[in-house]
């Protein structure tokens, strides 16, 4: 968005906000339905305007009543939301919108990428439609497939309601799997080796003279053996699962020693400013609401982080657990040292569940493997002004680029980071993220030298 227009959406909310549209809306209105339209319109309005128009003291009593009113609404909303999450939808139901749903999605001539559209056949829905994971979590394909019904635009379009559902609906999940992490040419049994975090000496701080990279930061994911993925865990499982989680880091060590907040205690404003600092998450993405994520908000949602904010655990935002490590530079041996580091703890008092055909399971097919993502903020300015070259870069070594809040790309920040979590060990892809971030800052060198010299 320009300036100007993001001035003019800016002054549009205020003059709403304020109640002004409204107040004048009324007013040509009330001008519309008089049947004698007076000769001075202007007087008209303004006489409207000042005999609706309440006094000071009334306008103090109204706002008080709208504040409380919409802390009424909030409340409302949250009971609404725990209620609809209790409902138990018969089967008869659920066939209904699993074929409602695919026909949606196939109808949809414009958005027709989502891994979900291109694997689940006609046959498959068929197989699968009435079949439910065990008892007492039954999920059904719909309960994974509901974000990408309804969201013909996502990449992907599933997540796994259970561990078992790779299982139970694993003709759909295993070519959704093999796609995202291009193993498709790949026939082995095992896509995912045992964990190997490698020799953490090999991996070097990339940018010693903090001229490129603003932050680095590698994350994993975990859910925990027994319990239901986010789409079906009930509200006293979101619960146990905080507890669980806060009970293993009380054993933290050193420089890993931190204390754990639950959502419900930070005020708005308070996370507001640890988003922005990127110690914490919020809710909205609108594939995850539909998907059930933010069912029972904010209960058992929380994130344990050390006063230095370079180890952080998110409890309960999309897996159970994310766990990150992260610096405020290059520095990728002292992250990538203090993630194993971290999880190592939490192993020792919480069993994360694993396959043994795609290693680590989350929510999301995009991350089972190693889960691994690592990062970096970086700012690239004369190769982010060749966008063509910059994306064939990343392509060639493997790497994803986003904007560094996830999406938008504000001032040329980009988060760089592997493409792949599966496939490879978790060394492999650290290693691959710093060669490629090296290949990246010695094209920005060349350019740098280019621009000299010409
Ligand atoms: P992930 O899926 O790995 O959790 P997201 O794109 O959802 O990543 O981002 C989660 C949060 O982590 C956001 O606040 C984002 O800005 C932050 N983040 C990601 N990479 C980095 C990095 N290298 N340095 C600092 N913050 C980062
Ligand atoms: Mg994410």
């Amino acid at each position: 968005m320009t300036s100007i227009e993001s001035k003019r959406v800016q002054y549009r909310k205020y003059l709403e906000r304020a109640g002004v549209i409204d107040a004048l809306s009324k007013a040509l209105i009330k001008l519309y339905e008089e049947q004698n339209k007076p000769e001075d319109a202007i007087r008209f309005v303004r006489k409207f305007m000042c005999e609706s128009c309440p006094d000071d003291a009334q306008y103090d009593v109204m706002k008080n009543d709208l504040e409380e009113a919409k802390v009424h609404i909030t409340k409302l909303e949250q009971e609404l939301e725990r209620l609809r999450g209790q409902i138990k939808k018969s089967p008869e139901e659920y066939q209904e919108l699993t074929i409602a749903g695919y026909k949606s999605l196939m109808d949809d001539e414009e958005n027709v990428n989502s891994l979900l559209r291109k694997y689940l056949t006609p046959e498959l829905l068929e197989e699968y439609m009435l079949v439910t994971t065990s008892a007492p979590v039954d999920a059904y394909l719909y309960d994974c497939a509901v974000a990408g019904f309804d969201h013909h635009e996502a990449p992907v379009g599933i997540y796994a309601a259970d561990a078992e559902s790779y299982d139970v609906f694993n003709k759909l999940f295993d070519p959704i799997i093999k796609d995202y992490h291009g193993q498709t040419e790949n026939d082995n049994d095992v896509l995912q080796k045992d964990a190997d975090f490698g020799n953490v000496d090999e991996i070097e701080n990339l940018d010693p003279e903090r001229k490129y990279i603003l932050s680095a930061r590698i994350r994993l994911a975990r859910n925990i053996e027994g319990f239901p993925f986010f789409p079906k865990l009930t509200e006293k499982q979101f619960i146990e699962v905080e507890d669980r989680v806060r009970a293993a880091t009380e054993t933290m060590d050193g420089e890993l020693i931190g204390s754990y907040l639950t959502i419900g205690d930070i005020d708005a404003e308070t996370q507001a400013e640890m988003v922005k600092r990127h110690i914490l998450f919020q809710r909205g993405d609108e594939q995850l609401t539909t998907a059930g994520c933010y069912r029972f908000w904010p209960t058992g949602r929380g994130v344990y982080h050390n006063p230095a904010e370079t180890f952080v655990i998110w409890v309960n935002r999309e897996d159970h657990v994310r766990i990150m490590s992260m610096a405020p530079c290059g520095d990728f041996g002292d992250v990538y040292n203090r993630l194993v580091n971290g999880l190592q703890e939490l192993e020792k008092s919480l069993t994360f569940v694993r396959h043994p055909r795609y290693g680590n399971l989350t929510a999301c097919p995009t991350n089972v493997g190693t889960t691994l993502r690592a990062s970096v903020h970086i700012r690239l300015p004369l190769l982010s002004k060749d966008q063509d070259r910059l994306i064939a870069l990343a392509e060639e070594l493997q790497l994803q680029i986003r904007g560094n809040d996830g999406e938008a790309n504000e001032d040329g920040i980009m988060d760089i980071s592997n493409k792949r979590r599966l496939g490879f060990t978790e060394f492999e892809l650290v290693k691959t993220l710093q060669d490629g971030i090296v290949a990246l800052i010695n094209a920005e060198e060349e350019l740098e030298i280019a621009g000299q010299e010409g």
